[in-house]
């Protein structure tokens, strides 16, 4: 059998690695190809999946364990914890005790910096790939022809070579002009529905990110016009700025820098370089339909992906879920839908209601500066608990912008009696005058 993945980003890297990994019934392990045109060991958005690179730990566990040797440059930084920035002030969440998580980024770096390519997280994915006995063919696909006959090849063109597989994955991401053509295909596929979002590298150096970040994540949840939140992650010498909103350009990231409560987490002489890595991808917000037809999966964001976080983790999911699927060996499209449409929506498509929420419950919270000032001290006031396991709100801020809980979750924990009533004094002084605004850090 050969199967062609269309993307090596995370979900089609892990299925290719995940069939290799595996045995069809009769033993034999299947031919994989792996379609991506775009070279992960080059710097800047050529190389990028665009993406803040937020992984926990266990994704790297995940990969170590399909063989991948995880270089030491791999990781940026090791998070200790968030900064929440609102329009009443800010204040430091530190991390779960017990969750490890990092940053990395998704190429060999920025394209203002030296590329490094032991830094690339996709180039590692990759590589694992190769070591599993992948193949992969260097060029995008530019036409996929169906088959022609039950049973007939699938035709994948690229613009050297046409090939010839027996089953195709689609791991193309939200960002391809592949979703358009797979939507006209004939087996009904419904790409997610999408946000623009915007994205830059910031160069401001090592030293002065150790000395005010550490390992904070810096999150801003000040109300702006459009924009449901920004964040400041670290990396070795750049702070990834992303902001993201239904529908966010360059003019609002650079407005969002401008911030004075951002701004005061910049060096105090940085201004805006003339030069500098920015993308503006589209991030999926609701999942695909119709993701399967007899012998072709749909896998990825470009299927399913955990609400606005965590997209890394929902692709490895629906990657690996792909891979024992087919390996399984029943590939109409009832048994593709059973065995691995059903387990997605199962994981994510409930849960995902619950996470649109909660984001729609925290830009409530920051429109409003009652709200806002009562949600400050809230945090502020549980960080005296010396177990971390006691303080509710820090919880449901920490699982909501890492992803590393299930949405559901973290809704039942906002909706606790203790969480309420708490919540209730805080909104009550707030409103009444006796909470004040913070205006230093
Ligand atoms: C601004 C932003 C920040 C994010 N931050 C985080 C984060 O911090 N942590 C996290 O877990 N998730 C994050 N995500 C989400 C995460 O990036 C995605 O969920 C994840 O990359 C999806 O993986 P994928 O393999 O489905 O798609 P992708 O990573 O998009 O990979 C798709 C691959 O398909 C290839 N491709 C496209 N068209 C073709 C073609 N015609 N032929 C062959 N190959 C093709 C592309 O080159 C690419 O390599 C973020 C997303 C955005 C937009």
């Amino acid at each position: 059998m050969r199967v062609g993945v269309i993307g090596g980003g995370p979900a089609g890297a892990v299925c290719a690695i995940e069939l290799r990994r595996g045995a069809l019934h009769g033993g034999d392990r299947p031919e994989v190809l792996l379609f991506d045109g775009k070279s992960f060991a080059q710097a800047g958005p050529q190389g990028c999946n665009m993406c803040a690179g937020v992984i926990p730990r266990a994704i790297l566990d995940r990969l170590a364990a399909m063989g991948a040797e995880i270089p030491a440059a791999l990781v940026q930084r090791e998070i200790t914890g968030h900064y929440f920035e609102t329009r009443a002030g800010g204040v430091h969440i530190p991390k779960d005790p017990d969750a490890t998580i990092y940053t990395v980024f998704r190429s060999a770096g920025p394209r203002t910096a030296e590329p490094e390519i032991a830094q690339s997280f996709d180039y590692l994915l990759l590589r694992t790939a190769l070591q599993a006995g992948v193949v992969h063919v260097d060029e995008h696909v530019r036409e996929l022809q169906m088959p022609e006959a039950p049973g007939a090849p699938f035709r994948l063109q690229t613009a050297r070579e046409a090939y010839e597989v027996d089953v195709v994955v689609g791991a193309f991401g939200v960002n391809s002009p592949l979703v358009r053509r797979f939507a006209e295909l004939g087996f009904g596929y419904q790409p997610p529905g999408t946000y623009r979002v915007a994205q830059a590298e910031m160069p401001v150096g090592a030293d002065f990110i150790t000395a005010v970040f550490g390992g904070e994540i810096k999150i801003f949840a000040l109300g702006l016009p459009g924009v449901a939140f920004g964040a400041l992650t670290p990396k070795r010498t750049h702070l990834t700025v992303t902001v993201i909103g239904r529908d966010v350009d360059r003019a609002d990231l650079e407005r969002f820098l401008e911030h004075p409560r951002v701004r005061r987490h910049l060096p105090p002489d940085w201004s805006l370089p003339p030069v500098y890595c920015r993308c503006a991808p589209r991030i999926p917000v609701t999942a695909a339909k119709n993701v399967v037809a007899d012998r072709l999966l749909v896998i990825g964001e470009a299927h399913i992906a955990r609400y606005l976080k965590g997209g890394i983790e929902s692709a490895f999911f629906t990657g690996a879920r792909a891979a024992e699927t087919i390996l399984a060996g029943d590939l109409s499209q009832q048994a593709l839908f059973e065995h691995y449409v059903r387990p997605c929506h199962a994981r994510y498509l409930r849960d995902n209601e619950y996470g649109r929420f909660l984001f729609r419950l925290n830009d409530a919270i920051s429109g409003s500066q009652v709200l806002s000032r009562a949600g400050r001290w809230l945090l502020e006031r549980e960080q005296r608990r010396p177990n971390w396991r006691d303080r509710h709100h820090t919880h449901i801020m920490w699982y909501t912008f890492t992803g590393s809980a299930p949405y559901c979750e973290i809704v039942r924990e906002a909706f606790l009696p203790s969480s309420i009533l708490r919540t209730l004094l805080a909104v009550t002084l707030s409103a009444t005058g006796l909470l004040k605004d913070k205006t230093d850090g």
